[in-house]
Order: structure tokens, then C-alpha cells, then sequence
């Protein structure tokens, strides 16, 4: 089960309607918060769905609803999607929807590839795709499996792919970027993505995973590298989320600032898990958290102030990525970040300035939003930058 979210509650007014259509899955990936040993095999109920899904049609007003379908792996239950999916789209909807499922990509036969096809501008499928073959074998064990890459990027050209790192593919982590980039040319000549386009390569380090100093120095070696690509060979390239933090959301004064939701948990969105029963997110079913974190769920509210009081003199908290899910397994509370990751956020926000800087710098014509970056980078490189040099003296003194 890899995360896929929409970002950032305040932006975002669409509303996501999440099924964990199965809990069922095929592989048994390294990174996955789900709990393997607990997976079982049960299924949402069809008569469920379209009875939530007529309830979401009457009772919502928004300018889009998502239908998200997650497993497990949906493709292990493709005749119970599809058949959903088809009642979906032969009714008369009164608000713009689109349903959509991120998929590992190993099940996807010609039959359900002729059937998207032919359902593309309402289905669509997001693929989570690890870097290269040997990247992607390491995270996946996808090595006996086949995957159509070529049928994904050609049905739905705009949806990207998702990357997500683990401990043991950061040390490959430009390899696999510049082979997404170059083999499979995803995000060639872009310098703005078009409206309703994904980052064509988003890639995101896993959350739950242990991440030691070793991987620290091997993923600021990566990102060196792929700074390297991008100011050269992939200069064309519109650059993989990693490296392409926008820094617009940055505020300069945080004292009147209401800080908002990274995403929509809680709020925009809403899931059933397989019972019926409903949860912030897809983080939060029983299949990742245990009985003494669902005891307490209830007692936080995601409407109400999610700040994390420890957070508020930290000069990156307006655009420091978080987990509500990943935070509340770890903390037993949402709201509390996980701090083991300050250091890989401040590193790879730095990586950011220098790249952003660079590109930006080298265009004759600069557009408002890529003149207040330069701002915000001015201001927070040399912040960044003595944070860093601070963590790896420690390093060096601990180790010597
Ligand atoms: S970097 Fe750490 S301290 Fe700063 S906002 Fe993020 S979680 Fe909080
Ligand atoms: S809490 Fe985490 S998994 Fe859930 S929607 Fe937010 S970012 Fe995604």
C-alpha cells in the first residue's frame, strides 16, 4: 500500500471519498505501513458503495468529488471495481467526479487495459513505480511480474508516476530519477505544468522506515547528483517533486498564521475501510494502527489547530511536509511530527534552494511566484545551510 494524497487542505476544495475496496495485496513491499501479518482477505461490500456514493451525490457541495479506490491492491478485485465503476458511470451525476486508484501495476491484464482505454477521461490510474528495474525489485519483489510502464504513461500522460524511496534505494535515488526521466521521457520540455497535471516523477522518502545517518550522507550525495542533471543532460526535464518544493507557500511571518493541513485527512477526505466503518484516511484503518491508537482517534479533531506547538519556532513549518497518519502511529498523535525527520526535510529543502536558485536565475523572463521563491530562498539558505553543517559536525565528533 504506497501513500498517495492530495496536498494541502487549503487549496484543495475538492472533496476525496476514499474505499479500501480489498484488503487484499499481491506483493509485500518493504516500505508498506500496512501490517502484513494482519492482512486479510475481505472486501467492500457493492451494495455499500453505491449506496455511500449516492449519499456523497446528495449531500456534498463541492466543485469535484474523487472517488479514490485502495487496497490492498484493487486489481486483485478488478471484476468488484469494475462493476462499480461502471454503475458510477452510467448514472446521471450532479457534480464533476473523477475515480481514481494507484496501483502497483503487476495485475493489469488486456482486458482491463482495453477497458480503460475506453473509460480514461473518468478512471484513472496512478502507478507507483520505484525507479529502475533492480530499484523496484529491492522495495517490491516485482522481479517475476511484467509491468506495462508504457501503457500507463500513454493512457494517462498527466498523471506521472509515484516514486517513494526506501533506506535501501537511496543510495540509487539519481539513478532512478534520471531513468524514469530519459527512459521513459516523463517530463520532457515542461518548465510549468499544465493545469491538472501531476509532478510527472513524485517521489517521496517512505514514512515508518528507520533512516539512519549512513542513509543521510547517501542521500545528500544523491541529490547533489541529480542537481548536477538537472542544471546539465536534464536541463529539460521538469524536475521530480524532491526537487521541486514549492516554496510559495512559505510564510515570512508565522505570528497571525494559521498553520493548515499538509492534506485534506479528516476533512476533504473520508474513508471506509472494507466494514463500513470511517476513518481520516487510509493511514488510519485497523490494518495499520492497533487497538490502543484507534481507542484514542477519537479525541483529536482534523477541523480544529493542527499545529505542533514544538514546531512553532522552526522557520521551515509553513512548508515542512508532514503525516498525520505516519505521526499518529508513531506519537499517538496526529499533530505531533516525527522529528527523525527534520534533518532529511531541512537537507532536502536545502538541495531545493540551490536547484530552484540556479534555474531560476538562468531564465531572462521570471514570473511573480518564481521572484518570491528567490525570496524565500535567500532567506532560508542560510538558515538551512548552518542547521546542516551543525548535524554533520555532531556526525563527525560522535564518530571520531
Ligand atoms: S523540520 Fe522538524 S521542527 Fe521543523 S516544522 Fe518540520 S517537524 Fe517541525
Ligand atoms: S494523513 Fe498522511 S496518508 Fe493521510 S492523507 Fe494526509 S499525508 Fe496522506
Amino acid at each position: 500500500m504506497r501513500k498517495v494524497c492530495r496536498m494541502n487542505d487549503n487549496v484543495n476544495i475538492a472533496k476525496t471519498v476514499m474505499f479500501v475496496l480489498t484488503h487484499k495485496c499481491n506483493l509485500h513491499c518493504t516500505y508498506c505501513y500496512q501490517n502484513h501479518a494482519a492482512r486479510d482477505l475481505r472486501c467492500m461490500d457493492v451494495e455499500f458503495v453505491k449506496e455511500k456514493i449516492v449519499e456523497v451525490f446528495r449531500t456534498t457541495s463541492t466543485n469535484k468529488i474523487y472517488f479514490d479506490f485502495i487496497g490492498g491492491e484493487v486489481f486483485t478485485e478488478w471484476p468488484r471495481f469494475k462493476q462499480i465503476c461502471e454503475w458510477i458511470m452510467e448514472g446521471q451525476r450532479p457534480i464533476p467526479y473523477a475515480i481514481t486508484v494507484s496501483t502497483n501495476g503487476t495485475l493489469i491484464t488486456e482486458e482491463i487495459k482495453t477497458w480503460m482505454r475506453h473509460h480514461k477521461d473518468k478512471v484513472f490510474l496512478s502507478l507507483s513505480l520505484d525507479g529502475d528495474d533492480p530499484m523496484q525489485n529491492v522495495n517490491r519483489g516485482t522481479n517475476k511480474y511484467s509491468i506495462d510502464y508504457k501503457f500507463f504513461f500513454e493512457t494517462w500522460p498527466s498523471q506521472g508516476i509515484k516514486m517513494t524511496l526506501s533506506a535501501q534505494t537511496i543510495p540509487y535515488l539519481a539513478r532512478g530519477i534520471q531513468y524514469l526521466h530519459t527512459y521513459w521521457n516523463l517530463g520532457e520540455n515542461l518548465s510549468v505544468l499544465p493545469e491538472n497535471f501531476e509532478n510527472p516523477i513524485s517521489c517521496n522518502l517512505a514514512y515508518g522506515i528507520d533512516l539512519s545517518s549512513g542513509n543521510y550522507f547517501d542521500l545528500k550525495r544523491e541529490l547533489i547528483k541529480l542537481i548536477d542533471f538537472y542544471m546539465g543532460d536534464g536541463v529539460n526535464y521538469f524536475p521530480s517533486s524532491i526537487l521541486n518544493v514549492d516554496f510559495t507557500y512559505f510564510k515570512f511571518d508565522k505570528n497571525d498564521y494559521k498553520v493548515c493541513k499538509y492534506c485534506g485527512a479528516g476533512t476533504n477526505v473520508v474513508c471506509y475501510d472494507v466494514d463500513g466503518r470511517t476513518y481520516p484516511c487510509q493511514f488510519f484503518i485497523p490494518l495499520t494502527m492497533s487497538p490502543k491508537h484507534l481507542k484514542i482517534l477519537p479525541n483529536f479533531s482534523f477541523a480544529g489547530d493542527v499545529r505542533d506547538p514544538s514546531c512553532r519556532n522552526c522557520q521551515i513549518e509553513t512548508i515542512c511536509p508532514t503525516c498525520y497518519g505516519h505521526n499518529f502511529k508513531k506519537n499517538f498523535n496526529p499533530f505531533i511530527r516525527d522529528k527523525s525527520l527534520c534533518i532529511f526535510t531541512k537537507l532536502i529543502l536545502l538541495a531545493n534552494c540551490i536547484l530552484q536558485a540556479k534555474r531560476i536565475l538562468r531564465k531572462a523572463v521570471k514570473r511573480d511566484a518564481e521572484l518570491f521563491t528567490l525570496k524565500v530562498i535567500d532567506y532560508l539558505y542560510p538558515i538551512l545551510s548552518k542547521d546542516i553543517e551543525t548535524f554533520e559536525s555532531s556526525i563527525r565528533t560522535i564518530e571520531s
